[in-house]
């Protein structure tokens, strides 16, 4: 059935357009209630996608009208239960087994099942536990390729390419007998387990690492483990993962003992042959041809053998590190684009959809190939390019023609001649597609092939500058967004990335769409990233490029006569740098090319006209100066660094830049502050108050 899309503005493609409630996801046609029960024929499917509803999102009516398939429908995000209740309830019944699933565009998952002939399956909410839903009878979803609000897409997971039939647990648990009572006794059941405990994610998370590693067994070394064997190996895993709530993980009941009867409980279903995981993968159909890969991680660790974690690469000899390597000059900070992005760092930029940071990425990836420090001194996202080398871009979200034509917007004859032979660019649609570099193995996060094999070219092309992936989600096999721990372990393998090739990395992102219009201080764009912290906090440097504030647009679209509302002017600047740099934001105006265009003292000039500061926030400021000098970070009169007093009053009071250094000088001027030595023994200098403007 054809479904309502979201248009590139955010709208829906419905007549509510932005203020639809359910934008993208609901049905086209008018007359479409008829065919849930009955299924549309091949004419009314080349009339609808043929014609009127072309290129609009696809909707499947599940239920008996589709022979019976349903959806189990699981959110999976920040604040949602789904993933861990999902785990739960295949504890407290059995694992299920695989079949075709989707992601859907908000980041859960559709997984599909055909139920017997004779039985309804409810279409409601929490069906199987909080945050998992079922789609039966009545209900339809909507399928991959649609888009969404979030500006992903809703993808299907090609691995297993059929439809499997619900298991009995799963069609009794979701069957439409007796709904009001049902409801309650089905969320009863999926909360408890075998033993009667009640469940929570760790069990579920130890559930799934024991089975994983149980097929780990299976298909490298061709054997069922013994228990002692399989604690050994998978219980430091999650040791290490699993946070105590009380005391310790065995004062929780969450320790050592339980994890060794689930153990026990797998290995004994395994042996009779009755786990699901191991009955579609052969035995040592994984053992790897060469030795090390399995041998014991000791002859790992002292062979200095990589394996899919990089701190395993070389052991960690402390007494190398002696004081005496710091001594004499320090290095000076090196640059990729001056007082912006250090080099060699891995490094985010997040971007609301729909604003060209793919654009922009390709222009610095031109102007970081193709520059020459002498000659031709490129600016990008705020500052000069300094480093120059070679430069390779990989792209899911652009097809060969679409990098061409971009290509040839962005650079002159000259600056492409200049990077030719620098610079290359792989859009993924047209190499083969998604090339995953980490990937969910049962629980365990690994390196896929793909990673090695790219990383030993990057190593062996030399002189490799910088390196893009653009977005990240394409990059990831696995719940980037939602588990921490995949976060970490992408970003610990993309900073060994960094340091054996000597480039930087940059990963492009999404922000969410909601309120990045009123970003206006960049701490706000940080918190707009999507993901978890640690998506954020496992970055060196992230930039952030947001909406300019509407209340600004509109004087400078007006100022420089251009359409306001339709992202024209962007705002850009680091929103987390662990090093010193320049982090005051930025103001980029689209070009008739589509760039964006650094016009930062032309807007901040316009601005400024308005740019006055009241009393009261003028006492404030003052308060907040005074504070800060009683901490270990005062403000600084210079810019470059992150304690920059002109930069807190351009995010805080969102003033331009002009104003608040003219602020800044009168304070100075007439002795209201002053540069003064904060800590003496460090040498530190810092803003002080000498006096308040109210005082006489
Ligand atoms: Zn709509």
């Amino acid at each position: 059935m054809p479904v309502h899309y979201v248009k590139s503005d955010g709208s829906c493609s419905c007549s509510k357009g932005k203020d639809c409630k359910s934008k993208g996801k609901h049905p086209a046609p008018k007359s479409w209630k008829e065919f849930q029960t009955k299924k549309a024929n091949k004419e009314q499917l080349k009339q609808w996608f043929d014609g009127q509803y072309k290129d609009f999102n696809i909707g499947v009516v599940t239920g008996k009208v589709s022979n019976n398939v349903f959806a189990v429908d699981v959110d999976i995000g920040e604040g949602k239960d789904g993933s861990d209740n999902f785990d739960d309830l295949q504890m407290a019944n059995d694992d299920l087994p695989q079949t075709l699933e989707q992601r859907t565009g908000s980041g859960g998952k559709h997984l599909f099942f055909k139920a017997p002939e004779n039985v309804e399956i409810k279409t409601d909410k929490n069906t199987l536990g909080g945050g998992i839903d079922t789609r039966g009878e009545g209900g339809f979803v909507v399928v991959a390729p649609s888009n969404h609000e979030s500006s992903q897409n809703y993808t299907l997971n090609t691995q297993v390419p059929h439809i499997e039939e619900s298991p009995d647990w799963l069609t009794k648990l979701t069957v439409n007998t007796a709904p009001s009572m049902n409801g309650s006794a089905s969320l009863q059941s999926s909360q408890t387990d075998k033993w009667g405990d009640l469940v929570d994610g760790r069990e579920g998370y130890m559930v799934q690492l024991l089975m994983g590693t149980i097929r780990t067994f299976w298909t490298q070394k061709g054997i069922i483990p013994t228990v002692q064997q399989l604690v050994e190996e998978a219980y430091p895993t999650y040791e290490n993962k699993c946070r105590a709530r009380g005391r310790s993980l065995e004062e929780d009941g969450r320790g050592k003992k339980v994890f060794e009867k689930k153990a026990n409980y797998l290995l004994w279903k395994a042996r009779k042959n009755e786990l699901r995981i191991l009955q579609d993968v052969e035995k040592g159909s994984e053992i790897s041809q060469q030795t090390e890969s399995v041998a014991p991680l000791h002859d790992q660790l002292r062979n200095g053998a990589r394996s899919g974690s990089p701190e395993l690469s070389s052991p960690l000899i402390l007494a190398d590190w002696n004081l005496s390597i710091y001594s004499g000059e320090a290095p000076e900070q090196e640059w990729l684009i001056e007082n912006i992005l250090p080099r060699r760092i891995p490094g985010l930029v997040a971007a609301v959809g729909g604003l060209g940071k793919s654009f922009i990425l390709l222009d610095l990836a031109m102007k970081v190939a193709g520059g020459d420090q002498g000659m031709h001194k490129e600016r990008a996202l705020g500052g000069d390019v300094i480093t120059n080398g070679k430069v390779v871009f990989l792209t899911a979200e652009d097809s060969k023609d679409g990098v061409h034509r971009r290509l040839r917007n962005i650079a002159g004859a000259s600056l492409f001649d200049r990077a030719n032979g620098n610079l290359i660019v792989v859009p993924l649609p047209d190499a083969g597609g998604a090339k995953p570099l980490i990937q969910n193995t049962m629980g365990q996060y690994t390196t896929t092939a793909i990673f090695e094999d790219i990383r030993s070219q990057l190593i062996e092309m030399g002189d490799v500058a910088l390196i893009i992936f653009d977005p990240l989600q394409a990059f990831a096999a696995a719940d980037i967004n939602t588990d921490p721990a995949a976060a970490q372990f992408w970003w610990s393998n993309i900073s060994e990335l960094c340091v054996a090739t000597g480039a930087n990395v940059l990963v492009a992102h999404h922000m969410r769409k909601e309120g990045t219009f009123s970003i206006k201080k960049s701490v706000h764009a940080r918190e707009a990233i999507r993901g978890t912290t640690a998506l954020v906090d496992g970055a060196r440097w992230v930039y952030g490029l947001w909406q300019m504030p509407e209340s600004d647009e509109v004087v400078v679209a007006q100022k420089m006569d251009f359409e306001s509302g339709v992202g024209n002017c962007v705002m850009g600047g680091i929103v987390k740098v662990n090093d010193q740099a320049d982090n005051t934001p930025r103001a980029f105006i689209r070009d008739e090319s589509g760039l964006l265009i650094d016009r930062t003292i032309e807007v901040d000039t316009i601005l400024e006209q308005s740019a006055k500061l009241d009393k009261l926030q003028t006492t404030e400021i003052f308060s907040e100066i005074n504070r800060r000098w009683g901490t270990e970070e005062p403000f600084s009169i210079a810019t470059n660094t992150t304690r920059s007093l002109q930069a807190y009053l351009l995010s805080e009071y969102g003033m331009p830049r002009r104003a608040a250094k003219g602020y800044i000088e009168a304070w100075q001027q007439q002795n209201f502050i002053e540069n003064a030595v904060h800590d003496s023994s460090k040498k530190t200098k810092g803003v002080r108050v000498v006096r308040t403007p109210d005082e006489r």
